[in-house]
Formats: C-alpha cells, structure tokens, sequence
C-alpha cells in the first residue's frame, strides 16, 4: 500500500501549462520531497496526487489502481495543510476525529483511533482543548493527527512548517521523520527549503517551473546533480 505513479501527467489552468510532462513514481512506505523554488508547482502536483485540482491529461495510479478521475475521498490518501485549517470552536478531539464522523465511523471507533493518534503525537493530555490553547507546534500535531486517523496508505504535506518560527521548525521536522519511521506509510512532502529535503527524504524530486530537473536520495544529488540549477539549489560543491 502507498505506491504512487504519475504518467504523462500535465496541468494548464487555462492559457498556462503549469506542469507540461511530469513521470515520477513512488514507492510503498517512501519519504518523497518535492523541492524547487516558489511557483515552480509543487503545490500543484500535489494537489494533482490528492484529487484536488485534475489533470489536463495523463494518469494518476495509487496502488495499482487508476485514480485519474476519482474523488478525492475514493484515493486513500491524506493531505495535511499549511494553514492547519483546524476548526477554532472544537475541541482537539473533535477536530482529530472530524473527518471520521463525516464518513460516517461509530463514535467508539472513532475514539479508539483518536486515543491511537493522540498517542503517537503526545497530545493525550490536550484532547479537550481548543486549538486556540495550543502551541503551534501542537496545533500542527492535530493537523497530522486528523490525517493518521484515516489509516491513509500515503501522506501528503504542503509545506506543514511554513508558519513555524526556526526553532519549532527543527523540532518538527524530527517529529515529522520519526513519524515515518513508526508508521513506515508514504510521505509525500513539499517545501521550498533545501535543508528540509536533505534532512528528511528518502528521495528528492527536484522540480523547475513544472518540470522534473533530477530524482535521487540526498546523497546522489549532493554527489552528482544533474545540472547547474540542482546544484545551486540543493547547495552542493559542483
Ligand atoms: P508552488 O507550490 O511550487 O509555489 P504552485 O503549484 O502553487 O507552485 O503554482 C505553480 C504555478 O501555477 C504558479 O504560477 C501559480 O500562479 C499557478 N497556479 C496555481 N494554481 C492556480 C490556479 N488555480 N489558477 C491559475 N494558476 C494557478
Ligand atoms: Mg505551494
């Protein structure tokens, strides 16, 4: 579970071809990050992965299945936002099993995975709280905890720390990682930041106004970047 595949896919919003031609696939239980400077489409790809925005034309496969035209309920995948859009007059626990309740899922059940979330995220002791009595390093953990309820077979992360001051920001980032260590699930996730994809993928997509320039782990696009502008932008000697 969590293998995603794109083919040929390319997106215009009217007149303008966003993403012109993009192949990519990835792996069950993979840390992917797509990197590359603002506007370059990593939101937009994701959002193409998510069902959220559909393609112009090409094919998006996740698990073997073609999810091309499916709603974005149908595709098993979780998207956690920059914004955190948390409900502000719900408690944690309501916001965490939200999106349970509107499938429809027995509150026992309900409250067995929230429990198993708040668990994971160290936030058992913040359930009844609202998220304006929260940090935002904890409002960020509810975000997330409202994704690992769904048991999604991938995550998908535009750019979750953004909003963070730089000391928050490490922290998570060591939160984020081991997160996918204990649910070893795909994790799809955007940032503009360099140090962010070093430190955390299992494979970089560096991509450049749509297009994908080079794919590799840290260490092959340290040692080897395909080009001048991998080179500038992941900061390696070349
Ligand atoms: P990134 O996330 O890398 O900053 P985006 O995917 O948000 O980039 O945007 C890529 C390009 O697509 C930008 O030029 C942006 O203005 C354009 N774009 C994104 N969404 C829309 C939309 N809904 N309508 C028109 N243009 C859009
Ligand atoms: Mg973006």
């Amino acid at each position: 579970m969590g293998s995603i595949t794109l083919k040929s896919v390319r997106k215009s919003f009217g007149e303008v071809e966003v993403i012109p031609d993009v192949d990519l696939e990835i792996e069950d239980g993979e840390f992917v990050v797509f990197v590359g400077p603002s506007g370059c489409g990593k939101s937009t790809l994701l959002r193409l992965i998510a069902g959220l925005e559909d393609v112009t034309s090409g094919q998006i496969v996740i698990d073997g299945q073609d999810m091309t035209q499916a709603a974005p309920a149908r595709r098993g995948l979780a998207m956690v936002f920059q914004s955190y859009a948390l409900y502000p007059h719900m408690s944690v626990r309501k916001n965490i099993a939200f999106p349970l309740k509107m499938s429809g899922m027995p509150a026992a059940e309900r409250e067995k995975r929230v429990q198993h979330a708040a668990g994971i995220l160290n936030l058992t002791d913040y359930l009844e709280r609202r998220p304006g009595q929260l940090s935002g390093g904890q409002r960020q953990r509810v975000a997330i905890g409202r994704a690992i309820v769904r048991e999604p077979s991938a995550f998908l992360f535009d750019e979750p720390l953004s909003n963070l001051d730089a000391a928050l920001r490490v922290n998570m980032r060591v939160e984020i990682s081991e997160l996918h260590k204990k649910l070893a699930t795909t994790m799809v996730y955007v940032t503009h930041d360099q140090v962010e994809a070093m430190t955390m993928a299992d494979k970089i997509v560096v991509l450049r106004a749509g297009r994908v320039e080079q794919v590799g782990s840290p260490l092959d696009l340290y040692r080897a970047p395909a080009n001048r502008f991998v080179a500038g932008f992941i900061g390696s000697p070349n």
